[in-house]
């Protein structure tokens, strides 16, 4: 254990290359490697702004408890020359904007019979869009940049936005098929996870994507694993799959997922043609209790779901989420902080089912998938035993 700094030191604090400030509904240590926050009090966050790395010393005007856990945790590092490190100068907004899903192009190498986008397209956002996009994500104090399409690796400048992605304080993640993933690029890649797209063992999986596709998915985890990436895996539940999610589960524990998310599909896209994959929401809401990390849809304050959220589409369309394309709060031109200061969050308590005994976990899940503005989630009722036509809750 390093010894705790008693005398001055002459080199210069700063945060970590992984660590950024973020001043969200309170103060915050993010450390985009391990996707935590740190929270920490105001006190402490005046001092932090101050480790910038221009400055020796520092360590006269900080708890020497505080700042021995800091540099113990990796949150802090004493820099031998000055690192400076900059601070956003605008207030985050209130909520904050924390996970971005960023759909770099509708393009897909796949066709998939349950994609809730459709059929593949051919739009594309540019690069200097997308970097104006996460520069102001980041002025905007954002955490995690979900970078997805249709399937990313088809986006002409993905190349060119990787050499740029660790300028950012921001975690990217880049959800994947993987069927295109090949050692050439993932010797390159400077994405904090990899979250593969997995539904089912090989019979599973293919009767959605296609003979091979399983093979091909597991050979790039492998690969991705073997070289020190973080995996995650989303799996939606179908008819075809549902005999082989528990062996899946332990199929997957080799990978040591950071998160391993299920999902019953909402009916739309694709999926609206292919009816004889649908499971009986009692039969597959069992099996949700599989999953484990992630939460980034979740509620927030007594509000439903995607408090933190927002999706910018290919068109340059922002929307609430993915699904909500066909209704969205602005266009990029306008700029983030506009679309976002349109996002109307919607409490809990005007939902109709706010008197059921489950609304404070289950925040009235899915708003999409419910069908309606204030409507319960017959998903989240399946879960809960609970009838979703009782107006009055259980
Ligand atoms: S509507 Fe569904 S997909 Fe969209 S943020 Fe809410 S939970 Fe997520
Ligand atoms: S379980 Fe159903 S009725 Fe209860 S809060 Fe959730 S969505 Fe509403």
């Amino acid at each position: 254990m390093p010894t705790p700094l008693t005398k001055p030191d002459p080199r210069c604090l700063t945060l970590t290359p992984d660590c950024s400030l973020k001043n969200l509904e309170q103060p915050y240590i993010y450390h985009k490697g391990d996707d935590e926050l740190y929270e920490v009090n105001d006190e402490a966050f005046e001092f932090l702004k101050k480790c910038d790395g221009t400055r020796a010393e520092l360590d006269k005007s900080a708890d020497p408890e505080f700042l021995t856990y800091c540099l113990d945790n990796g949150l802090l590092e004493l820099a031998p020359s000055p690192a400076p490190r900059t601070f956003p100068a605008k207030p985050a907004p209130r909520p904050s904007w924390r996970y971005l899903e960023l759909q770099l192009t509708s393009r897909c190498n796949l066709s998939c019979r349950h994609c809730y986008l459709g059929p593949p397209g051919r739009e594309d956002l540019a690069l200097p869009v997308v970097l104006e996009i996460l520069s102001e994500f980041q002025e905007m104090q954002g955490l995690r940049v979900l970078l997805s399409g249709g399937e990313p690796l088809l986006w002409p400048h993905l190349t060119e936005l990787n050499a740029q992605l660790d300028r950012f304080d921001l975690r990217f993640v880049l959800l994947t098929n993987g069927t295109l993933l090949d050692e050439n690029m993932l010797g390159r890649l400077q994405v904090q996870e990899i979250q593969f797209s997995l539904d089912g063992l090989a019979s599973g999986h293919d009767v959605l994507r296609g003979p091979g596709a399983f093979a091909r998915t597991v050979k790039a985890m492998e690969l991705a694993k073997s070289l020190g990436y973080q995996l995650s895996v989303a799996t939606m539940i179908h008819a075809c799959n549902l005999h082989e999610l528990n062996e899946l589960g332990a199929f997957l524990e080799k990978f040591d997922l950071v998160e391993w998310g299920l999902d019953i599909p909402c009916i739309t896209g694709t999926l609206t043609r292919h009816r004889e994959l649908l499971v009986p929401y009692t039969e597959g809401a069992k099996f949700l209790s599989l999953a484990y990390g992630g939460g980034y849809h979740g509620t927030g304050a007594g509000h439903t779901c995607g408090y933190h959220l927002a999706a910018v589409m290919p068109s340059g369309l922002v929307a609430r989420c993915g699904f909500y394309g066909t209704d969205p709060l602005g266009h990029v031109a306008e700029g983030l902080r506009t679309c976002w200061s349109r996002r109307r969050h919607l409490p809990a308590a005007d939902l109709d089912c706010h008197a059921c005994a489950h609304l404070q976990e289950c925040g009235g899940g899915c708003r999409f998938r419910a069908g309606s503005a204030t409507g319960p989630d017959p998903v989240m009722c399946a879960v809960y035993g609970v009838d979703p036509t009782m107006k009055e809750g259980a």
